[in-house]
């Protein structure tokens, strides 16, 4: 389910949910690479991603990216 993430990141080619560490709190909470909005912590209100061209620039330290089409096929069965 989680894929381990690139040492060098900003943007990702397709869409992806990223989990990530709040470096505030160190609250880990799980994003959508293609926000739109600004992405909060749920737990501080510390901004974790910023929407920039289509694609959410990723401000908090990516712990690992979870693949939608593993997802979906969990949750198939
Ligand atoms: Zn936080």
């Amino acid at each position: 389910m989680f894929m381990k993430a690139p040492d060098k990141y900003e943007y990702w080619p397709t869409s992806k949910f990223l989990k990530v560490k709040c470096h505030d709190c160190m609250n880990e909470q799980v994003i959508f690479n293609k926000a739109n909005i600004i992405v909060k912590c749920l737990i501080c209100g510390s901004t974790l991603a910023l929407p920039k061209g289509g694609k959410a620039r990723v401000k908090s330290k990516v712990l690992a990216v979870v693949d939608s089409k593993y997802r979906k096929r969990e949750r198939n069965g």
